[in-house]
């Protein structure tokens, strides 16, 4: 693939990415360069942070163009984030997905830690409706949680077990790191991402005053 630094200084969608991403940084929901951001360039390949950027500073030439083939990724340029291979199965998954986001955030990590099951049910929000599908307070809404570990071709091949049973609801868990959201288009995974930061927001403050999960 002809992606050098130069023309992906020029690729709008890294330059929105990468706009997307500094401000995800300014929430604070990626400290000390935690968390990786992507966007499909082709229906086989991705534009990926690189491993180790501080995503408050982050810049086209920070992405790095990956290509996949079912299990297998391809980088020919630099390193890409370890969890690489988490995003090139969700967008294996499904074809409309545009971007995937990924954040650390102080509020994802601790509740996954608080939830032992393998999916949260949220229900009663009105901001339930900020994720695609969802369209009143009174629908139950579950986001899934999954184990953490270092081995991420194990989460991806997790992932695809359980979506092939029903498909997540554009978000998902991993427990004691962080959250993943996509969605069809940047503007939908930044809904997506805050929709899901504000519920679990929510269901922490309302677990601190009723002390129970
Ligand atoms: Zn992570």
């Amino acid at each position: 693939m002809n992606a050098s630094p130069h023309v992906q200084h020029l690729n709008p969608n890294a330059i929105a990415l990468c706009a997307l991403g500094r401000w995800i940084a300014s929430r604070h929901w990626v400290p000390a360069t935690g968390g990786n951001f992507s966007i499909r360039n082709a229906e086989q390949s991705m534009l990926i942070t690189a491993s180790g950027k501080d995503k408050g500073e982050l810049s086209p030439q920070d992405l790095l163009p990956v290509s996949w083939q079912q299990q297998q990724i391809q980088c020919t340029q630099g390193t890409p984030s370890a969890e690489a291979a988490l995003h090139a199965m969700l967008y294996q998954l499904d074809p409309q997905i545009k971007v995937v986001l990924h954040t650390h955030s102080v509020q994802a990590t601790v509740f996954s830690r608080l939830i032992e099951q393998e999916q949260y049910f949220f229900t009663g929000y009105e901001m339930q409706k900020a994720i695609s599908g969802c369209s009143s307070h009174q629908q139950v809404l579950p986001l899934a949680v999954f184990d953490n570990t270092q081995q991420i071709p194990e989460l991806a091949e997790a992932l695809k077990q359980r979506w092939q049973v029903k498909p997540l609801n554009y978000g998902l868990l991993v427990r004691g790191h962080g959250l993943y959201v996509w969605g069809h288009s940047l503007e939908q995974a930044k809904r997506h991402l805050e929709g899901w930061e504000f519920l679990i927001h929510c269901e922490l403050e309302r677990f601190s005053i009723t002390g129970k999960p």
